[in-house]
């Protein structure tokens, strides 16, 4: 079986031993299966992107040893693939505008006759559902939002296989979970043009990856991500989300732990076999 995944870091900072232990994790898996690893550069949050950081990380893998086909992959370059899915997604009646801030959604959620208290979902709070029926007028943080209820109407099977130790299996995704434990997540940004859940199921399918390797902290996205791939007919690859790495003390890495950067380990004379050997690969 093929077996194509990639690595895909947002040049938001420097990437640090957590990302190194994912990146040489899948790069590891992929030559164990004689397949192929592929980099993306998810830069669609252009407010926090930033050029040198996106060098820094060629720069570190590089060191680190790993290899990948060029022309790598970069968010910023597939904006007119992003707004070909959400017209398909808009046409179908599975989208629409929400002005609400995060303090009418918290507000709303609060509301004495929403009775129970509010739900978390893997986007944070699970949205109320106020603009679904009745927009309100011009505000700021403009978002389109899925349907829920409507996309869930004619889809069957949402499930995918999980190679990773601590939920492997079939896992089968409910239309309740989906309800109730996700909501009508935003599926696009106005100032994006896309959100990460489209962006990652679209350019998945485009780069033909057919092995996702990432950290257990996206498990709960996946059910999202399968979603997105029924909805715009595109395959689902096999899953495999690692544990995270932790420090010293048990505790998880933070994404942003400056302290760890790798470039500081590599300042501070550590070799690559050095970095394997601190995140125990
Ligand atoms: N860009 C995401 C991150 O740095 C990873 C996306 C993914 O692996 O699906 O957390
Ligand atoms: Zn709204």
């Amino acid at each position: 079986m093929a077996f194509i995944t990639r690595f895909a870091p947002s040049p938001t900072g420097p990437l640090h031993l957590g990302h190194a232990y994912s990146a040489i994790f899948a790069h590891d898996m992929a030559r164990a299966a004689d397949g192929m690893f592929l980099l993306r550069i998810e830069d669609i949050d252009r407010g926090r992107c930033r050029p040198e950081w996106e060098s820094q990380i060629y720069d570190d893998l590089g060191w680190l040893g790993l290899t990948w086909p060029l022309p790598v992959m970069r968010q910023s370059d597939r904006l007119a693939d992003y707004s070909k899915a959400l017209d398909r997604l808009w046409s179908r009646g599975l989208l629409y505008r929400c002005t609400c801030t995060r303090r009418d959604i918290e507000t709303a959620l609060s509301a004495p006759q929403e009775g129970a208290a509010p739900q978390f979902g893997p986007d944070g709070l699970i949205y109320p559902g106020s603009c679904r029926t009745a927009p309100i007028g011009q505000r700021t943080g403009e978002v389109l939002r899925l349907n829920m209820a409507a996309a869930l109407e004619n889809l069957t099977d949402l499930n995918f296989l999980e190679t990773g130790s601590r939920h492997a299996g079939r896992i089968a995704l409910t239309r309740e979970s989906y309800l109730e434990g996700i909501g009508d997540i935003v599926i696009a940004r106005r100032d994006m043009g896309t959100s990460y859940h489209l962006s990652v199921v679209l350019d998945d399918a485009a780069q033909g990856i057919t092995h996702v390797v990432r950290g257990e902290d996206l498990f709960e996205a996946t059910a999202i991500h399968v979603l997105l791939q029924r909805l715009l007919e595109l395959p689902t690859p096999v899953y495999h989300h690692h544990a995270l790495i932790r420090d010293d003390q048990g505790k998880r890495l933070a994404k942003r732990d400056d302290a760890r950067a790798l470039a500081k380990y590599r300042a501070d004379g550590n070799s690559p076999a050095d970095i394997r050997a601190m995140v125990g690969l």
